[in-house]
Formats: structure tokens, C-alpha cells, sequence
């Protein structure tokens, strides 16, 4: 029988009548069985985190730095584990289900860092006023499947932070690695402070719409994020949303086809394409097009699509056969336009696994649904533009604004042509790097408020203003 995984609720790994299986990707077995939570089981894990609050919030930078720390310290020194568990439920190759994890690590050690300060407004003969910022409370977070653990510690840790605490929901795709690591830190934080509940979508509204959680947290698509802001306007719970992107690379006439082909390719399809922030256009000016564009399929050729378990692996499977069904019907739809492919285009027929080979489409047109849509698979349209302005208005003509790349021999020139684009995050000449202490978020229809650095922490706040009249002493 597949092992059974518990949640943490109150400091305790607890299980429940039903139980949800978990696929691997890779070969469709069932991995693992987790609880499948209800109504019952989020109350009782709201009153925990509820009761935890009472003394939390009032708790130390020390003692929060302490809590957070632990928690990365779990990580690492469980890596080995736990990145192995990460790809048989995600599908991702070992070496990036490692740097997930490390990076989980790195992200929970960097943020346990932040405070933010009193700020003293006015403090003269006649008065003090003071702005601190004091915690929303209980936090519900609620996460996506692509990269699982990384997006369950960048709501945890700043939640502790800042003096909340929280009810966490994994994706019922990918929840198994979150409860080991449940399981790990279950005696190193305070009882009640992290809860760990699991359960199908419909556990989400439960959560958005329950009158005693106070802030959502939310990583996950669009269409998602939209109802998950409908749910919260019931009672004015405070949201943060990071959600869908459809980022466009830019490579200008400047840049060394040999030097980024490589890095192009894997801004795409790097865990399979399911990244929020992966490349999904990629736009080539057209003097170097036809070089670039042979460069990233040759490239194509040597990267192997399998089981992520197995070495050598460079693209893993679809997580699950939803998000499957939707890259293959885009690919479908690419074909019956007559759109020409530089690689793929079929799916591989033989044995199990949900595998789509690595497809780069040659110039479909901007209004094609592989190029409108954010795909979230291993398919990388590119596209030829002309003139400066004509690609600028292309990347921006997007209901999305989470992040682009500019690609050139001329770093100034890249950061005048980033400067324009209507994103929350711009790289020039590299690709989906983040830092813990610089906010991220999507602009449009990519985002509410921004997760990461001080910004980030701010989310989990309300401000307080207190004013004394220092001349009006009344006694
Ligand atoms: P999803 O929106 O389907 O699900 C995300 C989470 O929401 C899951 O835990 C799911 O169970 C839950 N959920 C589903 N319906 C809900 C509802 N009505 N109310 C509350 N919760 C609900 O997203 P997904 O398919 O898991 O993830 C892929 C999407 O996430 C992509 O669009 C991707 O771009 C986006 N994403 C964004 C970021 C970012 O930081 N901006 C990061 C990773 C992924």
C-alpha cells in the first residue's frame, strides 16, 4: 500500500477517515495517500493557529528568527530525502528538485532575517508618533504545484516573521514533501503557530471564505486568484496574490547567438515549462532569427525528456494529466493552424508517463493561443520582430505583467528597453533569478501586492500609529 502521510495540525501529525492518492508523473503510480480534509479539519486547524496567535504575536525577533531557522536547518539536513520525494511526486529532475530544495532552504534562512522597524514619525516637546506594524493574524496560504516546498516556506517563513501564524494548503497534486517536511519541524515550531492541512480544490474556498482567518496568501493561476478575491471581499480579508505570467524574452540584434542559445532554452523550459516565470515568447530580431532560432533546436536535440528519478534527465513529465491534456490540446491547436515546428509537435505515443516532447514552434503568428496563452509546458514559441517599439508593444500587448528578459551585447541598452516593459521583474542577460530581499510580484493580471524582502513582510502587517501629546498631561 502506498505510504500514508499525515497533516500537522497543533503540533501533531494527524490523519483523517478519507485520503486523497498521489500520482507520480512519471510512470502514473500512486506514491502516497494523504488526508482529505473538510470543513472539520480546517476548524480545528484555524482554533489552533488561532490560539498560537494569542502568544505569538507578541514573541521576539530572536525567538521568530529561531522558529524559521529551524525550519531551514530540516531542509538541509534532509535534502537528500526530500528532493528525491519532490521529483517522484513532481516530476522535475533530481538536480532541480535539489536546487528547489536548497533553495527552500536559502529562501527560509535569508527571510528569517527581516524585521521591519518602528518608525518614528514625530518626536518633539509637543508629542511622539510612532508607525509599527503589528500582524494581520491568521494567515491561510494556499499553493500551487510546480514548485511546491519553495512556494510553501515563502508563505510560512515571512508569515512567523512578522508575528502571524498560519494554516497552510499544498496543491493535492504535490503535497507530499510539504508534510515530511510537516513531519520534520512538527516539534521545532510552536504548537499551532504552522498547520499543515491537505485536501481537494474545494478545501480552497473553505479556506478563502472561513471567518476566522484573517490574510490569504496565494500562489496559483489567474482564474484562481479572481475567485480567491471574490472570496476574501466577504469580511475585507487582507490577499497577496502571485499568479499567471506569459513573459516575454527579447533578444536584440546585438546578441551572440552562440553565447544564448543555451540559456534561452532552459529560461523556458527549465521544470518542464511550469514555471511562472519561465520565457513563453520568445522574440528574435530578425537579423540574427534564423541563426538563433537553428541554434536553440540543435541545442533541443541533446537535452533528454524522461523520468526526472533517472540520470541525465533534463525535462521531466507534465506533473499531472489536467495541465497534460492542455499542452497537448495547444500543441493540437498549433498543428491544425499550420503553424511550423522547429522540434516536437507529436507526442510521444510509447508507454506511460505524462511526456511531451520538446517543442519550439518557427514564428507563429502574435494571436496564435500558443503565443496569447500562458502555456505551462515544455513549448516555446519564437517569434521575429523588426523594430524596438514594434517589440515593445508586442511583450506589453499581454493581460499578464509578471516578468521579461532582454537579451544584448549592450547592458545600458537592455536596461533602456527593460525600463519599458509592464512587469514586476526584468531581467537583462539572465533569467528567473530572484532575490529574498527584493519584492516580487506581477503587475495586470499577474499579481496583488508582491511577495519577498520587506514588501513582502509588510503583507502580513496592519500599520499602527500611536500618538502621544507629550504637553497634555492629564493627571
Ligand atoms: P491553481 O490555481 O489551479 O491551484 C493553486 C492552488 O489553489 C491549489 O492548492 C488548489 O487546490 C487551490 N484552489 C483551486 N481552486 C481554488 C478555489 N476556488 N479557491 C481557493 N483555492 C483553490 O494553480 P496550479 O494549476 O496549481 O498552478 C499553476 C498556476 O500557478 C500557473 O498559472 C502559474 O503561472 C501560477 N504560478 C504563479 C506563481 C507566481 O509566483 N506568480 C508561481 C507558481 C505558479
Amino acid at each position: 500500500m502506498a505510504t500514508q502521510y499525515k497533516n500537522l495540525i497543533n503540533g501533531e501529525m494527524v490523519e483523517t477517515d478519507e485520503w486523497l492518492d498521489v500520482v507520480n508523473p512519471a510512470n502514473e503510480e500512486v506514491i502516497g495517500r494523504v488526508p482529505a480534509c473538510g470543513k472539520d479539519e480546517l476548524d480545528q486547524a484555524v482554533a489552533a493557529a488561532r490560539a498560537a496567535f494569542k502568544t505569538w504575536k507578541t514573541s521576539t525577533f530572536e525567538e521568530r528568527h529561531a522558529a524559521c531557522m529551524a525550519i531551514s536547518t530540516a531542509i538541509k539536513e534532509n535534502a537528500d530525502e526530500l528532493y528525491r520525494l519532490l521529483t517522484s511526486e513532481q516530476g522535475k529532475p533530481h538536480a532541480q528538485a535539489k536546487g528547489e530544495i536548497f533553495g527552500a532552504a536559502g529562501i527560509s534562512a535569508a527571510q528569517s532575517t527581516l524585521q521591519l522597524e518602528e518608525e518614528i514619525v514625530q518626536d518633539d516637546d509637543t508629542r511622539l508618533h510612532r508607525h509599527r506594524r503589528v500582524p494581520v493574524g491568521v494567515v491561510g496560504g494556499i499553493v500551487p504545484w510546480n514548485f511546491p516546498v519553495m512556494m510553501a516556506v515563502q508563505k510560512i517563513v515571512p508569515a512567523l516573521m512578522a508575528g502571524c501564524t498560519i494554516v497552510l494548503k499544498p496543491s493535492p497534486f504535490t503535497p507530499l514533501t510539504t508534510l515530511r517536511l510537516a513531519e520534520l519541524v512538527a516539534d521545532k515550531v510552536p504548537a499551532g503557530t504552522v498547520n499543515i492541512i491537505t485536501g481537494e480544490d474545494s478545501l480552497g474556498p473553505l479556506i478563502t471564505g472561513h471567518p476566522d482567518i484573517d490574510k490569504i496568501t496565494f500562489t496559483g493561476s489567474t482564474a484562481t486568484g479572481k475567485k480567491i478575491m471574490e472570496g476574501a471581499s466577504a469580511d475585507l480579508k487582507r490577499i497577496t496574490l502571485e499568479l499567471g505570467g506569459n513573459d516575454a524574452s527579447i533578444v536584440l540584434p546585438d546578441a551572440d547567438p552562440k553565447k544564448v542559445a543555451e540559456q534561452l532554452f532552459w529560461s523556458s523550459f527549465q521544470n518542464a515549462g511550469q514555471v511562472c516565470i519561465a520565457a513563453k515568447r520568445v522574440y528574435i530580431h530578425e537579423d540574427i532569427y534564423d541563426e538563433l532560432s537553428a541554434a536553440i533546436a540543435e541545442y533541443a536535440k541533446t537535452v533528454v525528456v524522461g523520468d526526472g528519478s533517472e540520470q541525465g534527465t533534463g525535462v521531466g513529465p507534465i506533473q499531472n494529466k489536467k495541465q497534460y491534456d492542455r499542452v497537448l490540446e495547444l500543441i493540437q491547436d498549433a498543428k491544425d493552424n499550420g503553424y511550423k515546428f522547429l522540434t516536437g509537435g507529436d507526442k510521444d505515443p510509447s508507454g506511460t508517463g505524462y511526456y511531451v516532447p520538446i517543442t519550439i514552434l518557427d514564428n507563429p503568428p502574435e494571436d496564435a493561443r500558443i503565443v496569447a496563452e500562458e502555456q505551462f509546458g515544455p513549448v516555446m514559441p519564437l517569434m521575429k520582430f523588426s523594430s524596438e517599439d514594434e517589440v515593445i508593444e508586442r511583450a506589453n500587448s499581454s493581460h499578464y505583467g509578471l516578468a521579461g528578459a532582454v537579451w544584448t551585447g549592450d547592458p545600458e541598452k537592455g536596461v533602456e528597453v527593460a525600463e519599458q516593459l509592464e512587469t514586476g521583474t526584468v531581467w537583462v542577460n539572465e533569467f528567473m533569478h530572484l532575490s529574498p530581499f527584493a519584492p516580487f510580484g506581477g503587475h495586470k493580471q499577474s499579481g496583488f501586492g508582491a511577495e519577498y524582502g520587506k514588501e513582502g513582510l509588510r503583507e502580513f502587517t496592519y500599520p499602527q500609529v500611536i500618538t502621544v501629546k507629550k504637553d497634555n498631561v492629564v493627571a
